[in-house]
């Protein structure tokens, strides 16, 4: 029996509507896709614009309810959920693994990761603060208080199929919000499975909705045009992050954008080289560089340059590329043929542009959408590489000569979400990490993502901030009630 064939009874593979599975209204199905093998796994529901409609309703039917659940009984659901995850953490894993590729060591990380939002969130529903204090004058006295947002639309990608849903579910309901989550098509079972989760963990029924759909648009657009949505939160590419802020100003929908990134990774001549061979390995291939805060460009000191790009090549060379559940992968495949093959075309793009290819540089021939493991140097600074974002395990490493020349080139782009620097000199570290146009700064480290840290981009990287204190801030509107004693 495949993994896949244990995990189905299990799954729901239709919409999840007011606390249940349920059929589209149109009756659509669409294929979900194991990309180590090109194989159709299974086939789920297909939301259209009327099932985005019934959802709606069935949010803001409860919605009022919701909001005036006592925050400890929001509280206690979340950390329900949180432990029921866990208690699931083996399935979920294998499931992200098969319907995304990653690696499954990687897949359990998540889902560790994933399931901390919704601890974090359990303890932040009851410390929304207030304030109450004296207007200058004397005369009157201003109430602050906080308000949830209403009804929530959450858009999520497919790289992070668990956590990305997490960040957002969790602080809208323990802010009392109530959310229809529209799933990446490659990766919409996680989410149905963590819909059940919630209904498991005693989620009222209508406060979360979870609508698979082939056609993104034809479910969102209704439900951003609908005057009962109050926010849309979305993590994905910077083009559709842009549509979906033009189509919010119908409503004036508060928005959280999580978009595309180009993080430089700079290494200065008086870092350790090796440390920062470390951090490039974890900035650059986890999650075979399918992350938005992935290291897009390696920008390496001219004295350090060839003694990092042969230790990195030496790391990335010897790195096992196969399906996420075989045992020892180390990268599994991208998501789809679309995405393996912008990571060939930016790469072959650079080479003509004069990179210098010192391992991989191609796909993996046969089933699945696999790419090998490749490290470019001498990147021109003017190769496509550097301005897209790769989204694939390619390091790309162009040398500097000047601090100020490496954060210019850091700066020279219209992303800024998240930057890394090594270098064993505070007044440097501080400098540059002041000097860098970026919402997210990784010193001496590859991995940013913590749940107790505000996680967002500034620039054409995003709007709004998920995870630390900030993060349910994002769900709650500010009330202000004056009056005269
Ligand atoms: P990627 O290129 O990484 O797949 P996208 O931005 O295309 O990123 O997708 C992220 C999420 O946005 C997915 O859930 C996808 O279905 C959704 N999406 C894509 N296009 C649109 C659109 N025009 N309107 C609303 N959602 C969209």
């Amino acid at each position: 029996m495949s993994e896949f064939d244990r995990l189905r009874p299990t799954l729901p593979t239709g919409l999840w509507i007011d606390g249940a599975q349920t059929d589209p209204i149109d009756g659509g199905r669409f294929p979900v896709v194991n990309p180590a093998t090109g194989e159709v796994l299974t086939e789920v529901s297909d939301a259209s614009g009327k099932d985005a409609l019934r959802a709606l309703d069935s949010a803001c039917r409860v919605q009022q309810e919701w909001a005036a659940t006592p925050p400890r009984q929001r509280s206690i659901i979340l950390r329900t959920a949180w432990e029921l995850v866990l208690d699931r953490a083996a399935d979920l894993a294998m499931l992200m693994t098969l319907e995304m590729g990653k690696a499954l060591p990687e897949s359990k990380s998540e889902v560790v990761y994933g399931a901390e939002f919704l601890r974090w969130f359990s303890e932040e529903a009851v410390r929304i603060q207030g304030r109450y204090t004296t207007s200058p004058t004397g005369a009157g006295r201003i109430l602050v208080t906080k308000v949830p947002v209403g009804p929530c639309l959450a858009i999520t990608p497919w790289n992070f199929p668990l956590a990305m849903g997490t960040r957002k579910i969790a602080p809208a309901l323990a802010a009392g919000c109530t959310m229809i989550v529209k799933p990446a098509e490659d990766t919409p079972l996680t989410m149905l499975l963590l819909a059940q989760i919630f209904a498991d963990a005693g989620l009222p029924a209508g406060v979360l909705s979870v609508l698979p759909a082939a056609n993104a648009p034809a479910v969102t657009e209704p439900l951003l045009a609908d005057p009962r949505l109050r926010k849309v939160t979305f993590t994905g590419s910077t083009r559709v992050g842009k549509l979906l802020i033009a189509q919010s100003a119908q409503q004036v929908l508060r928005t959280s954008m999580e978009l595309g990134g180009n993080a430089p990774f700079v290494v200065f001549d008086d870092a350790d080289v090796d440390a920062a061979v470390d951090g490039a390995m974890a900035a650059k291939m986890r999650n075979g560089g399918e992350a938005c805060t992935a290291a897009n460009r390696l920008l390496v000191a001219n004295p350090v340059r060839e003694e990092f790009s042969a230790k990195l090549t030496a790391r990335i060379a010897a790195l096992t590329v196969g399906a996420g559940d075989e045992q020892g992968t180390d990268v599994g495949p991208m998501v789809n043929e679309v995405q393996r093959k912008n990571v060939a075309a930016l790469v072959d793009g650079a080479v003509a542009a004069g990179a210098r290819v010192r391992t991989g540089g191609e796909a993996v021939e046969g089933p699945g959408f696999f790419y090998r493991p490749t490290v470019l140097d001498q990147v021109p600074a003017d190769a496509r590489i550097t301005s897209q974002e790769i989204f694939g395990p390619v390091a790309a490493i162009t040398g500097f000569d000047t601090e100020d020349e490496a954060v210019a080139a850091a700066n020279d782009t219209e992303y800024g979400l998240a930057a890394y620097i090594y270098t064993q000199n505070l007044d440097r570290a501080l400098r540059v990490a002041d000097a860098l146009e970026t919402g997210m700064v990784g010193v001496n480290r590859g991995v940013l993502s913590d749940v107790a840290a505000p996680f967002g981009g500034v620039k054409q990287s995003g709007l709004g901030s998920e995870g630390g204190t900030e993060g349910i801030e994002e769900y709650l509107d500010t009330k202000y009630i004056g009056f005269t004693p």
